[in-house]
């Protein structure tokens, strides 16, 4: 039940209202008896820092941040942690008696079901499709985990060069090499990591795949296929990986892992990850 006591966390973003989050923050906060609720909380750009002051004023304990306002959010905040500064993007942030600081958990989430393998990734050569947002938490995920190498596919140029560029004066040793989609076949035979972070083959074009069958046949069996898209489960891309023997890995996955390292930073304490992950498959089972 709310009541006047109850603490407040909750997710900004323009728009907001298909957002997964409440729902599995809501079902972890349940399960734990405790009194916070977790709110979709609407902010278009123009009223970001408003809303951010707001916040502060009237006792919100901490919130996440998506679409579009992951890079806004940084001058907003007085401490950032290194990892998001190497990212450049805020995904969560919480108060502190100086203002409000913030990370990005996306690494995190990302690395959760890789280090479950508990490889050694040294001599794995990675491929990132895309170039946007998300590939950018996947490189500095990449780098943490020590990959030989990590090369970016994207189809603009000019947007690949930038990319490259950001990571110049980054904190995180990354080494990384761009290319065109067009110079893929040979660079795919070695590739130990597949990590789609473009939006093709997600719902409702779920029968797209960021891979042609013939690019598909060049991987090796033991590769690692992941695809950050979560709905439709399994993406066409996992179907064919698995059908070639390659292991492969959801985008749920890496949404339950960044919101559970979220809520362990505004409670300080565990958090049932298990129950996070339950009402997302549940929900998405139900509308898929
Ligand atoms: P984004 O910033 O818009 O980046 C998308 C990237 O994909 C861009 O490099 C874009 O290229 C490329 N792309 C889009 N359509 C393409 C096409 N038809 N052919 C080739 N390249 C294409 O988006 P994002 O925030 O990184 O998110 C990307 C995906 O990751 C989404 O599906 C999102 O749902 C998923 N995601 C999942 C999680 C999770 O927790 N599982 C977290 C974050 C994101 P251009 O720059 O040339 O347009």
């Amino acid at each position: 039940m709310i009541t006047g006591k109850t603490k407040l966390l909750g997710v900004i973003g323009h728009p907001i209202e298909h957002s997964l989050s409440p729902l599995m923050h809501n079902a972890a906060l349940t399960d734990l008896g405790l009194d916070y609720v977790y709110l979709p909380l609407p902010v278009e750009p123009k009223n970001l820092a408003k809303a951010v002051a707001g916040f502060a004023v009237i006792g919100v304990q901490g919130f996440n941040i998506t679409i579009p306002h992951k890079q806004a959010i940084i001058p907003l905040l007085s401490t950032v942690s290194t990892i998001a500064e190497a990212v450049g993007a805020v995904n969560t942030v919480w108060w502190t008696e100086q203002g409000w600081s913030g990370t990005n958990t996306d690494v995190a989430g990302f690395l959760a079901p890789l280090n479950e393998l508990e490889r050694d990734w040294s001599q794995t050569e990675t491929i990132i499709l895309g170039s946007g947002g998300a590939a950018r938490a996947v490189v500095a995920g990449c780098t943490q985990l020590g990959c030989a190498g990590v090369r970016v596919v994207g189809r603009d140029r000019e947007k690949l060069q930038q990319f490259q560029q950001r990571w110049n004066n980054s904190t995180l040793p990354v080494h990384l090499q761009t290319h065109g989609w067009d110079e893929l076949p040979p660079l795919l035979p070695k590739a130990g990591l597949v990590v789609n972070t473009t939006p093709i083959g997600m719902h409702p074009q779920v029968e797209q795949s960021p891979l042609a069958p013939e690019l598909m046949d060049c991987l090796q069996p033991g590769a690692i296929a992941y695809d950050l898209i979560y709905t439709p489960n399994p993406t066409r891309f996992l179907q064919q990986a698995s059908e070639r023997g390659m292991v492969t890995i959801d985008g749920l996955e890496m949404l339950v892992q960044q919101g559970a390292a979220a809520l362990e930073i505004w409670l300080q304490q565990p958090v049932p990850v298990d129950v996070m992950r339950r009402s997302l498959q549940q929900h998405l089972f139900r509308h898929q």
